[in-house]
């Protein structure tokens, strides 16, 4: 059976077919190198993650892009308060970015382009739209014209007044046609890092690169761009117009957008304070795979209720699951029964199947637990032959391949240091402090740091530059 996705142009579940056999073509739009990327963002690029993976995993060679936006208003304005270059600035933010991803276990993309290493390609889209009508010079600024583009809308399907005044609330004060317009290239100002360009000094908007660093990788036509779904309006449909005004012809086959995260019921919002970083939750004791899973538990196009009870769920969940595989692998029988055959074949098909309709994680993760439910319960009474066990350990490997929250060296560490957080906790009942203090010790030598909250102790890696 093909897998099926959902594209958000044609707001139907699409059969997949790459425009190369066995070769997918993903753009990702990234961050914007500012500031910590909070969880709602992490949310979106684990979805990417599990769709690179699976597609991987049904044997296609992966090509993802992912661009940096290193240059707007809001790294501009960063870099000025602060005194230092864009580069200085956005540096930091592009350090912390690449460690969040290896912690939550995102399997790096090919590229990660930077925007302002692509300036000459967005300026040659800028003159091309220019050549072709479909765009305008004003005060050194150019501008797409959006008249000239019947199509525009057809992504967010927004009608042409709601355009009117979304385009309005973007407020500037450069003078355009028509206000629905949007800047392809902004004309230098006072202080500001620029480019040179035909058009004069200036720098490229931001909807520009991405139609820019899309084409100049994957090429004028390529087959998933995914992104979250406030990336749909006006971002996802100006690069469209860009792209599609450039060439002439359909620039993405499936448009895949991730549904919002909000936490506790509410929007994320800095003001309510809910806005919480990868680090946030690290410093708070929970653990890089325990963020992941609550992140893909739930399907893409569902939005996800982030809750710290939530958060304790999927943490004791994958406690159970771990339990569970180190269970399955020790299992010593000679139990020649092997009866579950059937049932772990079936478990398979049915989790392909869910993850292949559109990326069902939840329905996939249901099934796994319902096989565990059942082999725990064959594990307990010596029900499972070896054979079986060994085809429900791949099956389970396998599964994990799509899904990457539980690893072995993880695992196998995690009871090395629960083993000695307990000797340590029994020294110090025993008032062997030199022990306890040795324990300590060679706890920390792994990177782990022990934290006293009211009478237990709970353990926490070190996080990327944490000083002690
Ligand atoms: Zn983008």
């Amino acid at each position: 059976m093909a897998m099926k996705f959902y594209n958000t142009l044609t707001r139907r579940k699409e059969s997949f077919k790459p425009l190369k056999k066995k070769k997918v073509g993903i753009y990702s739009c990234g961050p914007t190198v500012y500031g910590f990327a909070h969880i709602g963002n992490y949310r979106a690029y684990v979805f990417e993650d599990v769709l690179c993976r699976l597609l991987r995993a049904r044997g296609y060679q992966v090509h993802q892009i992912m661009n940096i936006t290193d240059v707007d208003d809001k790294t501009i304005r960063g870099s000025m308060d602060e005194g230092k270059t864009l580069s200085e600035y956005t540096q930091p933010f592009r350090e912390v970015f690449f460690g969040d991803l290896k912690t939550l276990h995102i399997e790096p993309a090919e590229c990660y382009p930077l925007a302002t290493q692509h300036i000459p390609q967005m300026i040659e889209i800028a003159e091309k739209l220019l050549r072709r009508g479909l765009a305008y010079e004003s005060e050194g600024s150019i501008y797409f014209r959006i008249s000239k583009f019947p199509e525009y809308g057809k992504l967010s399907r927004m009608d042409l007044e709601q355009v009117q005044s979304a385009e309005r609330m973007d407020q500037d004060e450069y003078e355009k046609e028509e206000a629905r317009d949007f800047c392809l290239w902004k004309a230098a100002r006072e202080g500001e890092p620029f480019w040179e360009s035909p058009f004069g000094r200036g720098r490229p908007g931001w909807h520009l690169e991405c139609s820019a660093m899309s084409m100049h990788y994957l090429g004028a036509e390529f087959d998933i761009h995914t992104g979250g779904e406030d990336n749909i309006f006006p971002h996802h449909e100006n690069e469209i117009a860009q792209s599609e005004g450039v060439m002439g012809k359909p620039f993405v086959r499936n448009w895949m957008h991730c549904k919002f995260l909000i936490v506790d019921g509410q929007k994320m919002s800095k003001s309510k304070g809910n806005c919480y970083t990868l680090r946030d939750l690290l410093q708070k004791g929970y653990t890089p795979l325990a963020i992941r899973y609550l992140l893909l538990s739930a399907h893409y196009r569902s939005v996800l209720n982030f809750t710290f009870s939530g958060l304790e769920q999927a943490q004791k969940t994958l406690e159970r699951l771990y339990a569970f595989m180190k269970r399955l692998r020790d299992h010593r029988t000679r139990s020649e029964q092997d009866s579950s055959l059937e049932e772990i074949q079936a478990a398979q098909k049915a989790f392909e199947e869910a993850l292949d309709d559109d990326l069902n994680v939840p329905q996939g993760l249901a099934v796994l637990f319902d096989l565990i439910r059942s082999l725990n319960q064959r594990l307990e009474t010596g029900r499972l032959g070896q054979k079986d066990r060994k085809v429900a350990l791949k099956f389970f490997e396998d599964a994990n391949k799509v899904l990457g929250i539980f690893s072995k060296p993880d695992g196998a560490l995690d009871q090395k240091i629960n083993q000695m957080v307990r000797e340590r906790e029994g020294a110090r009942k025993r008032k062997d402090f030199k022990t306890a203090d040795r324990l300590r010790k060679r706890i920390l030598e792994l990177g782990i740091i022990l934290e006293d909250t009211g009478g237990t102790v709970r353990w926490r890696r070190k996080l990327d530059g944490e000083n002690l």
